[in-house]
């Protein structure tokens, strides 16, 4: 059984993070990772650029049953301390609109420098090794926990620390399938169910076919079954053959995704002409409508809303696109313009865990304590990254937060064994 200072289980932005903060202080780290490569998931970040943190930083950015557990660290570590950083390693910034992303524009940079930062260190990293179960090691003299032992796939170690860093379950084809929850309830911790967020929403609805493929700019707000907003976004919208995606969509679907797993009905409301009221929508279509020019019902949307949309939007008002322009009555103009400002749609699903880019729902915080990111519940445990109950909205934050817990419960390891002389 080998013996070591502090094992890290799974080696991604979180995993990478405590043991970059921790080889400070402790010189036997071994990170475990069950894929073939560490921070493989860092690789797709940002559709391959690395949105790796935002100059906007407040505390609704971060959400979860107690969105200020995450905020009380981001105060000791946050977006200047994670640029800074990243700068000394040689990771120079690029921002837009408060997105920060690496001047190089690839993903790959950051982890290939964050990879060659480990390898500078002590730290070992194990690739290929699934911890598959953990718990606590007993002294035999004095009956105390001093330790743990840790099982993986391939081996048996024996290390005083323990961090949990293997993610949640969104993105699996990037290693992070669940198993970490197990290993956290096997010490008696709790998890806030996790669901998948930042994804589309699934729809059933009869016009998907016509509108798939049409984008355009818009707001969105997600109510729960007893019409209670939960929260809305606006942004680019993106009609798909399943439903409807699009940063905004990205934005609500924790919510959706939690009041469809509670039982509830929620639904979305849409406006795909923010920019107008109702009253110059509905006088610039009668407009059209006159002019002699538009001979068909799908010709006085051209030039405003995309031919796709206008399709669907004709669908759902039960107007066929070939009719005359001339024959839309008033009633069907009134129609149309309320479904423009304020069209309902019916999730019937989020999209799963293997299209979601990040999990809501984790560990609970109130198990963990938020300054070292210890374990209230078993000394020496540390958990780090999206395993915890704390997800980002779009733009950077879900990194941060992986840089930022890494960072504390990489130091706050380390610490203690300076601590004690290790
Ligand atoms: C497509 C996509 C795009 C994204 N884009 C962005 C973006 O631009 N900006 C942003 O902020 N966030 C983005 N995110 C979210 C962000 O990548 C994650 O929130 C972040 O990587 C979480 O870091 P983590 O270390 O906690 O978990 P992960 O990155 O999932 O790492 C966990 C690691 O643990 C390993 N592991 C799991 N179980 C075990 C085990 N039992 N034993 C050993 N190893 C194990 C896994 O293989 C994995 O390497 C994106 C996510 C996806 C899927």
């Amino acid at each position: 059984m080998e013996s070591t200072g502090i094992l890290i289980a799974g080696g991604g932005a979180a995993g990478i993070m405590a043991a970059l903060a921790a080889s400070n202080r402790c010189r036997d780290i071994i990170i475990a990772e069950k894929m073939s490569q560490p921070g493989k998931k860092i690789l797709a970040t940002g559709n391959g650029k690395c949105n790796y943190t935002n100059y906007h930083q407040s505390e609704e950015c971060y959400r979860g049953n107690n969105s200020k557990f995450a905020w009380d660290a981001i105060q000791k570590f946050g977006c200047k301390e994670t640029v800074e950083l990243f700068k000394s390693y040689g990771i120079v910034p690029y921002e837009r609109d408060g997105y920060v992303y690496p001047l190089s524009g690839q993903a790959l940079s950051v982890r290939d420098i964050l990879e060659r930062q480990l390898n500078n260190t002590t730290a070992d990293i194990h690739t290929d090794e699934k911890v598959i179960k953990a718990q606590v090691h007993l002294n035999k003299k004095t009956g105390k926990q001093d330790g743990f032992i840790i099982e993986t796939d391939k081996s048996r170690y024996y290390a005083r620390k323990l961090i949990i860093a293997t993610g949640g379950k969104a993105g699996p084809v990037h290693g992070s399938d669940g198993s970490g929850y197990k290993i956290a309830k096997s010490f008696g911790h709790s998890l806030v169910h996790p669901l998948p967020a930042l994804t589309s929403c699934i729809l059933d609805e009869k016009y998907l076919k016509e509108w798939a493929g049409a984008r355009t700019k818009g707001t969105v707000r997600a109510y729960s079954g007893t019409g209670k907003l939960l929260y809305k976004d606006r942004g680019e919208l993106q009609f798909v053959a399943s439903g409807i995606s699009g940063i905004p969509i990205f934005q609500v679907s924790r919510y959706i995704s939690s009041e469809l797993y509670k039982g509830g009905k929620p639904y979305l409301i849409i406006d795909i002409m923010p920019a107008y009221s109702i009253e110059e929508i509905i006088k610039e279509l009668k407009r059209r409508r006159a002019d002699p020019a538009n001979s068909s019902a799908g010709d006085i949307f051209e030039g405003i809303i995309n031919n796709r949309l206008a399709q669907a939007l004709l669908k759902k008002c039960g107007i066929p696109v070939k009719s005359r322009a001339s024959g839309i009555t008033d009633s069907d103009i009134v129609k149309i313009a309320r479904t423009i400002k304020e069209w309902h749609l019916i999730p019937r699903a989020t999209g799963g865990f293997d299209k979601a880019q990040v999990t809501c729902g984790g560990v609970k915080t109130s198990e963990i304590n938020a300054g070292t990111m210890e374990s209230k519940l078993c000394k020496g445990l540390y958990f780090a990254g999206e395993i915890i109950d704390i997800d980002g909205i779009c733009g950077g934050y879900n990194l941060q937060w992986a840089w930022t817990s890494g960072y504390t419960a990489g130091s706050s390891a380390g610490n203690s064994f300076r601590k004690q002389a290790y």
